[in-house]
């Protein structure tokens, strides 16, 4: 993942604390200046979004990696902390640590209104591409997904996270 790529996990907290949070901070001065400053209860929603993101992220490397050092003050880091004090550990744990920061990622850009992010991924259940994103999960358009009586199947964020990484990470198996 490169320095100018605002889609990662990371890169997508700096914005949300820099454009969303405290507009006028980031390096889009310009644009966040002339747009209005979301109002109190968004940004307290974005605020606390933010601190259980970290919280959970947290928590979980210290479970699994006790002796993990103090965790960077800046939000944005926290990802890059979370890998370097996971490294060690078994590619199971590994995975789930992957999946966690990728669903942190949908979670954020969810919060920036950017729900067509889980139209890039494909359904869990049977492959196709056809997910949207409804209000709390994602659901597949295939009706050949859909269970006996019609409904279509729904995901979570977490479920396309740990598919996300299993297709990436057997991706990488078969160019090896
Ligand atoms: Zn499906």
């Amino acid at each position: 993942m490169s320095a100018g790529d605002d889609t990662t996990p990371a890169a997508r907290l700096r914005l949300l604390q820099n454009e969303f949070l405290q507009p006028g901070r980031g390096r889009h001065h310009e644009r966040a200046a002339k747009a209005s400053t979301p109002s109190l209860p968004i940004r307290v929603a974005i605020y606390d979004h933010i601190q259980a993101a970290v919280a959970e992220a947290t928590e979980h490397t210290r479970a699994v990696a006790p002796h993990a050092g103090p965790r960077p003050k800046q939000a944005e880091k926290t990802y890059e902390w979370m890998v370097e004090q996971t490294a060690h550990l078994d590619p199971d744990r590994q995975r789930n640590r992957d999946a966690l920061i990728y669903r942190q990622g949908l979670e954020h850009a969810i919060v920036m209104g950017e729900s067509k992010i889980i139209c890039r991924h494909p359904c869990p259940g049977c492959g196709t591409w056809g997910l949207f994103w409804r209000r709390d999960a994602a659901v597949c358009v295939n009706r050949y997904c859909a269970d006996d009586d019609g409904v279509a199947r729904t995901w979570t964020l977490q479920q396309i996270a740990e598919d996300h990484i299993a297709r990436k990470e057997s991706a990488a198996q078969r160019a090896t």
